[in-house]
């Protein structure tokens, strides 16, 4: 028998599609974990739900997707000795993870043989274990000297689609990065920068120059992890790149805010996604996306509803996932919300867009309810409730 989830009594609708980021309808139906229909609930076929959920009017978003994060191994990570940090973010309404390099594992190996080996089993222990539901992906070989083209074609074959940070280990120069992203993308892989100063101490600095010159599909961490660049380097990798703009928590939120101005005189909005980086030296940021959200639709000026977009759509795109975005055939992963009790404005959005937080009252990942009211998020005005099915 197919699984057949039925969410009405939906208050708002937001698309994760910056061209069109609030969508006419009250309903959405998913089949086997996809999203099958979404609507008005009268237009639509509701009968035979095996979960129903009454949305008691809060607001319904793809579920948000971090772009960086640093994971090790299940919901634990050794860099601040946290257990269930992936649980709680959840609690923050993300439902995908992307790695951006199993940095934080003790011992990590650097030579081609156990790097390749890492990032082969962190693939394999994320596609095998979700930690609370949370699609983890991950398997993100940081390059280093010493690789050939065969080592990109073994990764790719064994099931790596990303490449973690370029510039967390000893290729640090633009020739190197640019030939091993040339090879990383010939079969398929994902690439990615460290941008900015060091991190923590070890890694090192990559100018705007050096992200030119290697060309990545996401520019990591724009706003520095945690330094940021200069200015007028920012600026240059705004007006010069057609890859990804990655805002992260763990960054400078000046930068965040230059990076985010410049982009709209640009006409590039839709380049920009988010991310945390944690866990971190800063910590892990359960409500990271969120909290960027927040921050950017109120001080960067952005419509609440296009802001959501950045954590969910926009990466989505950028990354080739099908998820982020209500779209017949996308995974159903969601995330319902409200206006947090006792925050001002007239309606989630304006109080997102004054800087507030919205209360998570729901998570679904595949079609799946994973989690009810949030403990991380302030309490919303509402909730909402399983009417039938599990939960
Ligand atoms: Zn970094």
């Amino acid at each position: 028998m197919s699984e057949k989830l039925v969410i009405r009594n939906i208050g708002l609708f937001l698309s994760g599609k910056m061209e069109q980021p609030i969508l006419d309808g009250d309903c959405i139906v998913a089949t086997d974990g996809k999203i099958s229909a979404f609507g008005y609930e009268a237009d639509l076929d509701t009968e035979g739900a095996t979960t129903l959920v009454d949305a008691k009017g809060v607001t319904l978003a793809p579920g948000l997707i971090d772009s960086h994060i640093h994971p090790v191994v299940g919901d634990y990570t050794p860099r601040q000795q946290q257990l269930h940090w992936i649980d709680s973010t959840l609690h923050g309404g993300v439902t995908t993870l992307i790695s951006a390099g199993e940095v934080h594992m003790p011992g990590r190996p650097k030579d081609v043989v156990g790097l390749k080996a890492l990032a082969i089993a962190s693939q394999r222990w994320y596609e095998n274990f979700r930690p609370s539901g949370v699609k983890v992906h991950a398997g993100a070989p940081v390059i280093e000297h010493g690789m050939v083209e065969e080592d990109f074609k073994d990764l790719a074959d064994a099931g790596v689609t990303l490449l973690g940070e370029v510039g967390l280990g000893t290729v640090k120069d633009g020739k190197t990065a640019q030939q091993m992203v040339g090879w990383a993308r010939k079969y398929g892989i994902q690439s990615t920068i460290h941008t900015g100063g060091p991190s923590i101490p070890g890694s090192g600095l990559i100018d705007a120059d050096m992200v030119l010159e290697t060309g990545t599909d996401v520019v990591g961490h724009i706003n520095g992890g945690h330094s940021a660049l200069p200015d007028d380097q920012i600026v240059c990798l705004c007006e010069s790149c057609r890859a990804a703009l990655e805002i992260v928590h763990n960054g400078n939120e000046r930068a965040a805010l230059l990076t985010l101005n410049t982009a709209r005189e640009l006409d590039k909005l839709d380049q920009v996604i988010l991310g945390t980086d944690g866990p971190a030296g800063s910590g892990v940021q359960p409500l990271g996306i969120l909290r960027m959200i927040a921050m950017l639709s109120s001080l960067g000026n952005v419509p609440a509803e296009l802001a959501f977009c950045f954590g969910n759509g926009n990466t989505a795109r950028q990354r080739k996932l099908d998820t982020g975005m209500i779209e017949v055939g996308f995974c159903a992963d969601f995330v319902l919300m409200d206006q947090a009790q006792h925050a001002p404005g007239k309606d989630i959005l304006e109080s997102v867009q004054l800087g507030n937080l919205p209360g998570v009252g729901m998570t679904v990942i595949d079609g799946v309810v994973r989690s009810l009211r949030s403990r991380n998020t302030p309490p919303a005005n509402r909730l909402p409730e399983v009417v039938s099915g599990a939960a």
